[in-house]
């Protein structure tokens, strides 16, 4: 990052550090398509076992994995039950509705986060010939619109025991999951444990330059795998790309903590200032905050942009601020005397 700009717009603002760029270099590469690229392999193979899930397909991107397993789960006229800010819903371009012929119903959780009571009560009677067939339910952790908000592993337990009374599939989008494990005692396999599908993203935090990862049964992967190809996602020489997907889990993942401190100071920073009206509750790498008075994001954004500083706009008077690998103190210093408005 330019010492003078400061990019908060989101994680994946990063570029890959000179480490990472050597991996790649020496990456041993094949043709995927051919499945025999032996750096993809060896990044899908590390990542189920990480996980203790059966295999893993190595993707362009996070929309990619989460669509996949929509695509994977439902049948046309089927339901997908999430939260109202998921980005499955918000974010993915109505992908559920183009994808995989299927109808969402949201729900209003706490941050982004529903609970097993609610899963349970918007689920459709089947019997029902108006109804859409809910098949099933989709968790996003952290929850990006929730400002990086952490969900508890009980009630993931317990939304579990409803999908698995009521015949749902539980898919995870962990775009951000890696934020949550290094706060919390849970481990991979603990989420592999209770998930059907899991998406990781190693574009965020992670680092690295491209790239998210789908984990599930060799049997959902199989499918997952040919409905990729259909996408224009077949990819030949990736591994080149999995090798900074390798070098992110070996060396990336702890030091996801540095940046959830340095969101905790941005907080702080911002809760000081005239022109902040309220900050969500910060647990990760996102920050949210609402302007004070009738100031528009667009106009903070615009102020901000002439201060070296960028950040997005969450809602019309939400910004958002994300924290990242190319964030460091010495930058949160430049940030902290530069966030001002003219
Ligand atoms: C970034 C993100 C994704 C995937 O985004 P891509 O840009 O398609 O990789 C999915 N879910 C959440 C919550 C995200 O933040």
């Amino acid at each position: 990052m330019d010492a003078t700009i400061i990019d908060l717009r989101s994680d994946t603002v990063t570029r890959p550090s000179s480490a990472m760029l050597q991996a790649m270099l020496e990456a041993k590469v094949g043709d995927d398509v051919f499945g025999d690229d032996p750096t993809v392999n060896a990044l899908e193979q590390k990542a189920a076992a990480m996980f203790g899930m059966q295999a893993a397909l190595f993707c362009p991107s996070g929309t990619m994995t989460n669509q996949l397993a929509i695509r994977v789960h439902c049948q046309p006229g089927s339901e997908v039950i999430c939260d109202q800010l998921s980005h499955i819903f918000l974010y993915e371009g109505g992908g559920i509705a183009l994808n995989a012929f299927s109808s969402v119903k949201t729900l209003a959780g706490d941050l982004g986060r529903i609970t097993a009571e609610q899963v349970q009560n918007a689920i459709n009677n089947a019997e029902d010939v108006h109804q859409p067939v809910t098949r099933m339910v989709s968790l996003e952790n952290t929850m990006n619109k929730g400002g990086g908000s952490i969900y508890d592993f009980n009630e993931i337990r317990k939304i579990k025991k409803v999908c698995i009374e009521n015949g749902l599939t539980l898919h995870l989008d962990g775009a951000r999951l890696f934020n949550a494990l290094v706060e919390t005692s849970e481990t991979p396999a603990d989420y592999g444990d209770v998930f059907d599908t899991i998406s990781i993203c190693l574009s965020k935090g992670l680092g690295c330059p491209v790239g998210s990862l789908l984990l599930g049964t060799n049997e959902v992967i199989k499918k997952a795998r040919r409905f990729r190809k259909v996408m224009g996602g077949g990819w030949r020489q990736a591994g080149f790309l999995a090798a900074a997907g390798i070098y992110a889990l070996d060396n990336n993942i702890d030091r996801l903590r540095d940046d959830h401190r340095r969101a905790k100071s941005i907080g702080e920073i911002l809760s000081k200032k005239s022109f902040v009206k309220s900050v969500y509750p910060i647990t990760t790498n996102i920050v949210i905050f609402e302007l004070a008075g009738d100031m528009l994001a667009k106009d903070f954004i615009a102020a901000m942009a002439g201060k070296g500083i960028k950040c997005v706009a969450f809602g019309k008077h939400l910004v958002r601020f994300v924290t990242h690998l190319d964030f460091t103190d010495h930058h949160l210093e430049i940030f902290e005397q530069n966030l001002a408005l003219p």
